[in-house]
This record gives C-alpha cells, sequence and structure tokens, in this order.
C-alpha cells in the first residue's frame, strides 16, 4: 500500500516527488514512458529561474531527479495503464504490477500531436520525426523541414541547423507563434527558411522520407518540397487514455484541475500538462507539481493513523490538521534504489 503515487515522471512529478519525499509520504513515481517527459527532449531552456545560461532539458530533468531521490522519493520505470478510482485505495495497474494508493497526483503530461497525414506513420522514424533533440544528429548535411509556428517549431529549427545544411519551416498562417526572442533568431539564422500559409497534405516516401506535398491556403497551389528529414511540431495531446473516462475532462481533453490541483474525485490531483492548456511552461508545471504535493500531505494526514515511530499508540489529542501545523519529526526512510 502506498500514500502517494505519482504517475509521470516530467517537472510536475518531480517538483511533487520533492515536496512529498520531504513531507515523508515516502511517494512512488511510476515514470511512464521517458524519464523526464517531454522537458527532458527539449533543447535549450532558457526561461528557467535560476538557470542564467541555457540549459539542455535532459540535464534540467537529471538535477531534478536527483533532487528527488536525495529525499528519498522511488522511481519505477514502468507506464500505468490503467486506474481504477472506484474503490479506495485506488489502483493503478502497470505494465509490469499493480499498486495501491490512498492518494493519486496525475502528471502524465502531454504527447506531441501528429499531422495525420498520408506517409506519417508509416514514415515515423524514417525520416519523420517529433523529437529534434533525439533525432537531429541523423541529418548532418541533409534539407530538412520543421512543420509548425509555436515556441517548439522554432526552438527546435534552430537546433536542427546544427546538423542539417538548410531547415524549412513551414507553417499554415504568416505569422508565427513562437515569443519574439525566438522568432528574431530564426529569421536572422541564414539555414533557416519561411514557407508561409501553406499546410503538408502527405509525407512522400516509400521507405525513407523524400520530401513533403504542400498545399498553399490562400492560393490552393500545391507542390512538392524534396527533404531528408520530416519534423512535426505542432503542439501536444495530453495523455489520458489510462484514466478511462473516470476523471472529468475538458472538451479538448485535459484533466479539470482547480487552482489547487484538485480534480473530480477526492483523492486524485493533476500537475503540469496533462490538465494545462494555456501555459505549458517548466515553471508552471513546477508550481502546480508543488501545490498538488502540498494538497496530498494535508489530506493524507486528514485520513492517517498518526501513530510516529516509537509511540505504541495514537496521540490522545488528534495531532494538529489545520496547513502550517508541526508535526513531530518521524524519522527518514532510507532511499529505496529501484
Ligand atoms: P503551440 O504553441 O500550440 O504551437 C503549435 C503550432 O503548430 C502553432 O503554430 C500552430 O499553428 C501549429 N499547428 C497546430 N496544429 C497544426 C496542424 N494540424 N497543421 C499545421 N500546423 C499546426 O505548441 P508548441 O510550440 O509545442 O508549444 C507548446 C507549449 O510549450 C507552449 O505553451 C509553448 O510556449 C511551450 N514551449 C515553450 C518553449 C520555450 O519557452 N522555449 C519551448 C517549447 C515549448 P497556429 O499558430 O496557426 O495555431
Amino acid at each position: 500500500m502506498e500514500k502517494l503515487i505519482i504517475i509521470g515522471s516530467g517537472p510536475a512529478g518531480y517538483t511533487a516527488a520533492i515536496y512529498a519525499a520531504r513531507a515523508q509520504l515516502n511517494p512512488l513515481v511510476i515514470a511512464g514512458p521517458a524519464l523526464g517527459g517531454q522537458a527532458a527532449l527539449s533543447s535549450e531552456i532558457g526561461n528557467y529561474p535560476g538557470f542564467p545560461e541555457d540549459i539542455l532539458g535532459a540535464d534540467l530533468a537529471h538535477l531534478m531527479h536527483t533532487q528527488a531521490r536525495r529525499f528519498g522519493a522511488r522511481f519505477e520505470m514502468d507506464i500505468v495503464t490503467a486506474v481504477d478510482l472506484s474503490q479506495r485505495p485506488f489502483k493503478v495497474t502497470t505494465y509490469g504490477d499493480e499498486y495501491q494508493a490512498l492518494a493519486l497526483i496525475v502528471a502524465s503530461g502531454a504527447s506531441p500531436r501528429k499531422l495525420g497525414v498520408p506517409g506519417e506513420t508509416e514514415l515515423s522514424g524514417s525520416g519523420v520525426s517529433y523529437c529534434a533533440t533525439c533525432d537531429g544528429f541523423f541529418f548532418m548535411d541533409k534539407e530538412i523541414v520543421m512543420v509548425g509556428g509555436g515556441d517548439a517549431a522554432v526552438e527546435e529549427a534552430l537546433f536542427l541547423t546544427r546538423f542539417a545544411s538548410k531547415v524549412t519551416i513551414i507553417h499554415r498562417r504568416d505569422q508565427l507563434r513562437a515569443e519574439p526572442l525566438l522568432q528574431k533568431r530564426a529569421f536572422q539564422n541564414e539555414k533557416i527558411a519561411f514557407i508561409w500559409n501553406t499546410v503538408v497534405t502527405e509525407i512522400a516516401g516509400p521507405e525513407q522520407a523524400t520530401g513533403v506535398k504542400l498545399r498553399n491556403v490562400k492560393t490552393g497551389e500545391e507542390s512538392l518540397l524534396p527533404a531528408e528529414g520530416v519534423f512535426v511540431a505542432v503542439g501536444y495531446l495530453p495523455n489520458t487514455d489510462f484514466l478511462g473516462g473516470q476523471l472529468a475532462l475538458s472538451d479538448t481533453g485535459y484533466v479539470l484541475a482547480d487552482e489547487h490541483g484538485h480534480t473530480s474525485v477526492e483523492g486524485v490531483w493533476a500537475a503540469g500538462d496533462v490538465c494545462d492548456w494555456i501555459y505549458r511552461q517548466i515553471t508552471t508545471s513546477v508550481g502546480s507539481g508543488c501545490r498538488a504535493a502540498i494538497q496530498v500531505e494535508q489530506y493524507i494526514a486528514r485520513i492517517e493513523d498518526r501513530v510516529y515511530p516509537g509511540e505504541t499508540e495514537a496521540p490522545a489529542k488528534p495531532a494538529p490538521k489545520k496547513r502550517g501545523g508541526r508535526r513531530k519529526p518521524a524519522s527518514q526512510p532510507p532511499p529505496t534504489e529501484v
């Protein structure tokens, strides 16, 4: 029986783990498909406070991981496939195991949105990629395209100029959505070209990506642009399939949570990109992970029989339960290696 299971290991999950571990909840983090989540795949992060120089997403994730483990958070490299929120304690099923927990923090993040055009799925991994930091190296001196106009598309296009001879950004409008600083860098970069008001209608193969079929949304004109690599950065979709419809979701599939992270089921909190369709920043994810963990601590304190190490029975007077109330110190359990 776990007090708290945190589903996901992005910045929200890590922060929840740090706070929950320091509150001696001995949290178990079920990491998901990739330790560190989307943030770990970011090329360079320049807007996370405390790092005056850009930091690699993977390095930031590693630091967060190390910090969480230092306080005793445990990590399982597994993926949650289902939860049962109809019973208490909650049941959490993964590929490898089954767990019970008094409280859950859903921090399962979001996955790259697909274009949904012919050739995309077939050529995924054969020239089509959703991660510049993972795959950029394979496109040394090649001409590639980047589809999208947001922060991710522009940031990754800039990163890809380290390898590719040319990066063409294809955007469906005539204006980028990316922040002004990224835009400025992209416009000044000689290796980056732009095709405006244009969508990709097909990725040409057959064995490897050889180009993209394009349609100008203003004129309807169609064309074929040769490219050996096709990177797609057109936003994200929240990872909620494993919830099986047991938490209330927004129209667009995000978990509905209030300002404290409470979801529609008592004892279940949400944090990070899985419930944030507005900000989706590492900094905001960190804040929501912190909030959820503080809420869980108070929740566990309310439902738990507080018998501290060295005591044989619960205190005669109920332990203080309000926020900020001091608890007797309990010895920290040693971190469990996984
Ligand atoms: P985003 O901001 O939602 O941008 C998605 C882009 O893809 C938009 O330009 C959108 O076009 C385009 N798009 C969406 N669906 C499309 C389709 N089917 N076909 C063609 N184009 C399509 O997503 P993001 O860039 O992944 O960023 C997600 C969040 O992470 C944002 O909040 C962003 O600020 C944050 N982020 C921050 C940084 C950073 O701070 N350095 C880096 C990466 C991400 P329209 O513009 O026409 O809608």
